[in-house]
């Protein structure tokens, strides 16, 4: 991609992360609410829609573009995690659903006039070993009947469209853990209510969380993607677009932290000198900054194998747990420049501390990425 582009979209973001300052997402954060208008502005941008082809009325961009619009976004104080979802959760439509489904949803969630971006995988017993969900939907004559129960599924209250994994074929009757899995479009405004019931969490950060119970909950048979039996592959197909674009939102919260860091270390003067005069508040800030460069590279070498259409799986897994890493020593070395002060929320950096600290444990925890690396890299037994 032209780098002329990219520093036009990210000259169009920056611009449009503006009108959110500070004081913007502290009053959201307060009340744990939605911050609608930055997600409409964004959608407005055409900026969520960049990942869907062009014939589905997306903007057919590669993912290191959407890779630097998330970084953006994160980089000048604000928070993608409101709707990265809608930019990538179709992927799973896209690669694995029907040409009649892409045609049904893919415009609509082009323009945002249809939201998908809840993902329901995560259930509360199985926790990371996604293989043993127990959510099940059973095939009834044109419907599928749907029980069972999901947790930390974000955004559902702000999502007209879901995707669901479930359960298709009993654990004790598969041959292999991947099997009898299944992924379905749900249409939310159908069944929230009639069969679906959906309650929040409130968190340590603003994030708009639920739970999800699912009580006989009937969805048309067509909700189906691709074949029955195959979804924790299909949804394996989507996880590294997801890791990469998380990174990148990491890679931006560290440039946040550090570039809020080093002016206030600049500016503060206690015992007649600016603090940034004194290595000891310098170094953490220098690490991270080293730390973020060396992440930054494996995001965007992530994103060069993903655009490449190569295997990616620990560049992208790598990329996640390094940024995330970086982004938590700059909070950690911002958080400590500021003293007292950031402790005070108007200065932002309490937030940002509390919202960077999630993606060491979401969308996939450090260990798993560990595990993940021992295993496909370096060829060691499978620990679980
Ligand atoms: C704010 C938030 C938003 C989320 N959004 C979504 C969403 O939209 N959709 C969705 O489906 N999920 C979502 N999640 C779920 C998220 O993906 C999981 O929380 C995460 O994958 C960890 O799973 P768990 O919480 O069940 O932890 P567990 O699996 O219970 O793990 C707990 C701890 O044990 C460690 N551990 C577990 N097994 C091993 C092992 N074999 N080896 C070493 N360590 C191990 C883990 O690394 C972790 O530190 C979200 C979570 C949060 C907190």
């Amino acid at each position: 991609m032209d780098e002329d582009v990219i520093g036009q979209i990210r000259a169009t973001v920056r611009q449009l992360c503006d009108g959110f300052p500070g004081t913007y997402w502290q009053e959201k954060d307060r009340h744990r609410a939605y911050p609608t208008e930055f997600v409409n502005a964004l959608t407005k941008a055409g900026l969520l829609s960049s990942l869907i082809p062009e014939e589905y009325g997306g903007a057919g961009l590669p993912l290191s573009v959407a890779s630097a619009i998330l970084e953006e976004i994160h980089a000048n104080g604000c928070n993608g995690a409101a709707c990265h979802a809608q930019m990538y959760t179709m992927g799973t439509l896209l690669r694995h659903g029907s040409e009649e489904q892409r045609r049904k949803y893919l415009p609509g969630i082009a323009s945002g006039e249809l939201r998908l971006q809840a993902f329901g995988v995560t259930e509360p017993t199985a926790g990371t070993d996604t293989t043993s969900i127990s959510t099940m939907a059973v095939r009834d004559e044109d419907d599928y009947v749907v029980n069972g129960q999901k947790v930390w599924t974000s955004r559902a209250e702000y999502s007209d469209l879901m995707i669901l994994l479930a359960r298709t074929t009993a654990k004790d009757k598969i041959q292999k853990r991947a099997d009898g899995l299944s992924v379905f479009i749900v249409d939310m405004r159908e069944v929230v209510g009639k069969g679906m019931t959906i309650r929040p969490i409130r968190t340590m950060i603003n994030h708009a969380t639920t739970e999800v119970f699912f009580d006989n909950m009937r969805i048309p048979a067509s909700s189906l993607i691709g074949e029955e039996g195959k979804g924790f592959r299909y949804i394996l197909t989507g996880m590294n677009a997801e890791r990469i674009l998380i990174a990148s939102e990491c890679i931006g919260d560290a440039d946040w932290f550090i570039r809020t860091a080093s002016n206030y270390a600049r500016e503060r003067t206690v015992f007649g000198r600016p603090i940034g005069q004194n290595q000891g508040v310098q170094f953490p800030i220098a690490r991270a900054y080293a730390q973020k460069k060396a992440a930054d590279l494996m995001v965007k070498e992530a994103c060069r194998l993903y655009d490449a259409g190569v295997p990616c799986g620990a560049e992208a897994n790598m990329a996640k747990m390094l940024a995330s890493e970086a982004s938590w020593a700059a909070g950690e070395a911002c958080l400590q420049t500021h003293g007292g002060f950031g402790f005070a929320e108007e200065y932002d950096v309490e937030r940002k501390f509390r919202e960077a600290r999630l993606y060491q444990v979401a969308p996939i925890s450090t260990n798993l990425i560990l595990s993940y690396i021992a295993e496909h890299e370096l060829d060691l037994p499978r620990s679980y």
